[in-house]
């Protein structure tokens, strides 16, 4: 199964998804850069989950906060202190692990002795301004919710919302993780999609256990199967600082289950410690009721790396012998990503079935030029059309529009879908509309 990680890596890199980090100098540790199709998919997983959080839900405003806060937002909010894991390092090779990492008190690399577990803080330090001194220090944020904590009056204020309301915002967030692992799983940078719910304390656990089924439904939705997702809720002593109650969305790598969303109560956990810290009462009140609390703030928060990751895991076929049942099946074997339609970072490829006919290369850029504005097309006209087929059914595009002879007698082209491989003839001018009822 690993072996699937090392196939779903080289095709990343060799087909424009995801490419180390500064490779020309022998990469960054665990840093990484989407290439032309894995930025299109990022950018489709941030606005699925964008649209739906504020279209789909009642209350739901957005946010984007900077990156750089005061620094004493990470001492109220517990970071400084309780942000941490707990580190061990190899007396012999000198290498670092998580201690929750480590099964048989023995170094996982060279089965060396392991030196005592001492604590490690997450936090990304940096200076702003020109002294480096401890009064410039500032910290990347390790989580993108505490700006939408900072901006809870104003948002309140600024939209006149009523409680129970919800601020969301996609953002980077930084974390010095000790053992950055699995390509995209683990990274020191990644981005965050988090929605904070703000309600009554005494509605917080009714909107825990909403939060949690729609969350999972996001995923169902976008295609992966349930026996491959999983909720787990996280026993206290293993909980975030700042959670009462957490349930993590995990799905089913090939390494093993693992967390890409987490859903937690962390109460009043924020606003109170906020309040404490800058001294201004961050209470809400009630018009009604005339009640005055703080409310109680029901968190989702999944990583857009991590769900890409899955969604790429989830998508990733290999066909043996090949796909195609014309011709007798000695063929390599094919590999097809079957990503969601909603998801997949390219939706159609125009093909001329030759290229060395002009009317037909002519016709077939016409089409692709008159599609683009509408989807993320490709064009391509080299090598044989079984060839563009595989090419293209390998970076998940759903639909391929072949331009053949035909099509200079009746303006028809055939369209062939991804996962069925069955095509139909469709006329030209047609062509906007069906591929729009299709993508639907
Ligand atoms: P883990 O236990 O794996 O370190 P976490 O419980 O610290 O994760 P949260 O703080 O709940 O994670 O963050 C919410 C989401 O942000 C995670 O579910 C994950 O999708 C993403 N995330 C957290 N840390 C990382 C990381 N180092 N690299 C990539 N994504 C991350």
């Amino acid at each position: 199964m690993e072996n699937k990680i090392s196939k779903i890596v080289s095709l990343c890199k060799r087909r424009g998804f995801i490419f180390p980090s500064s490779e020309i100098y022998g990469g960054f540790g665990s840093s990484y850069d989407f290439g032309p199709l894995g930025v299109e998919m990022k950018k489709n997983i941030k606005q699925i989950w964008w649209q739906e959080m504020i279209n789909n839900y009642d209350n739901i405003v957005g946010l984007d906060a900077a990156i750089l806060m005061n620094p004493k937002v990470w001492e109220a909010s517990g970071h400084l202190s309780g942000f941490s894991d707990e580190l061990v390092e190899c007396k012999n090779c000198k290498k670092r692990f998580k201690q929750e990492e480590i099964k048989e008190n023995k170094c996982p690399e060279c089965d060396g002795q392991l030196l005592k577990p001492r604590k490690f803080n997450l936090m990304m330090k940096t200076f702003v301004g020109p002294v480096e001194d401890s009064a410039s220090t500032a910290y990347l944020r390790a989580e993108t919710c505490q700006g939408i904590y900072m901006n809870f009056e104003n948002v309140l204020n600024s939209m006149r919302l009523k409680i129970p309301f919800g601020i969301a915002q996609i953002g980077k967030a930084f974390r010095n993780e000790v053992n950055p692992k699995n390509f995209i799983f683990r990274t020191r940078e990644f981005e965050q999609m988090e929605m904070q719910w703000f309600c009554h304390p005494k509605q917080a656990n009714k909107w825990f256990d909403f939060w949690k089924k729609e969350r999972i439904n996001w995923y169902l939705n976008l295609g992966i199967p349930k026996k491959d997702l999983r909720a787990v809720e996280i026993p206290a002593k293993k909980r975030a600082h700042y959670a009462q109650k957490q349930v993590d969305i995990e799905y089913r790598f090939p390494f093993g289950w693992g967390e890409i969303e987490g859903i937690h109560n962390r109460g009043d956990w924020d606003l109170s410690n906020h309040s404490k810290y800058c001294g201004k009462d961050l209470k809400y009140f009630d018009q009604e009721s005339k009640e005055k609390y703080f409310p109680y703030i029901i968190e989702t928060s999944i990583g857009v790396e991590r769900s890409l990751f899955a969604f790429l895991v989830n998508a990733y076929e290999e066909v043996k012998g090949g796909r195609t049942q014309t011709t007798k099946a000695v063929k390599e074997t094919e590999v097809v990503l079957k990503i969601h339609k909603k998801l997949a970072p390219i939706k159609v490829a125009v093909l001329p079935l030759v290229k060395n006919k002009p009317k037909i290369v002519k016709m077939a850029k016409e089409i692709y030029k008159t599609l683009k504005p509408h989807f993320m097309c490709l064009y391509d006209q080299i090598g044989s059309i079984g060839r563009r087929y595989r090419r293209i059914d390998e970076i998940g595009v759903l639909f391929a529009i072949t331009v053949d002879f035909q099509t200079l007698e009746d303006k028809t082209v055939t369209l062939r879908n991804r996962d069925t491989m069955k095509q139909e003839r469709i006329k030209i001018k047609d062509l906007v509309k069906v591929l729009k009822e299709k993508l639907e």
